[in-house]
């Protein structure tokens, strides 16, 4: 039911900061660095990626999928709609349908965006003109090679896109997707 993105279909740097501690929550809340995502945006996702070749970059994914199970320990890590969507709603992550990326360049360097993947500041909205002259270029160039892919923005965080309409799409638990991401019960 949903696309694994992995080479070599997709040539795709993951850095999957739900698998290390290095994220929001201050601890790996997957048990596995993967990323999934339904097909319509898996697609997407590869027309951006080829996008992005065009000019000598590569996409960098951050989080697709995020089960169910992980968007409760998340909220429950910090029950605050500011940074987490309530489970209860369901975030776009958990319907497969969103996915949080950077650009990198052919070093595998990341390019400069403003602020890191997460930053929960405004600083991270779109259209900040506070920001460098590159990394606003950088912001641009990520947000018109996903919208021309087929993909919608979030204003807020400059590294989530998401398909139109994700409440087409069901959320899904990692059981149920057969994902395999959530750490096994000791
Ligand atoms: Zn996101």
């Amino acid at each position: 039911m949903l696309v694994e993105i992995a080479k070599p279909r997709f040539d795709i740097d993951l850095a999957i900061a739900y698998a290390t501690e290095a994220n929001v929550a201050g601890r790996a809340v997957y048990g596995r660095a993967a990323a999934y995502l339904v097909a319509e945006a898996a697609d997407r996702l590869e027309d951006a990626t080829r996008l992005a070749a065009q000019h000598g970059l590569r996409l960098r994914v951050f989080d697709a999928f995020r089960p169910a199970e992980a968007q409760w320990l998340l909220w429950e890590s910090r029950p605050d709609p500011e940074f987490f969507a309530d489970p209860r709603k369901g975030s776009p992550h958990s319907r497969g349908v969103a996915v949080d990326v950077t650009l990198i360049d052919g070093a595998g360097k990341a390019l400069d965006m403003g602020t890191e993947f997460d930053a929960f500041t405004p600083l991270s909205h779109h259209g900040r003109v506070d920001i460098s002259p590159t990394a606003q270029k950088n912001r641009l160039l990520l947000l018109g090679l996903m919208t021309a892919a087929g993909w919608d923005y979030y204003r807020n965080e400059w590294w989530h896109y998401q398909l139109f309409q994700p409440r087409r799409y069901p959320l899904l638990s990692d059981s149920a997707a057969g994902t395999a991401m959530m750490p096994k019960q000791p």
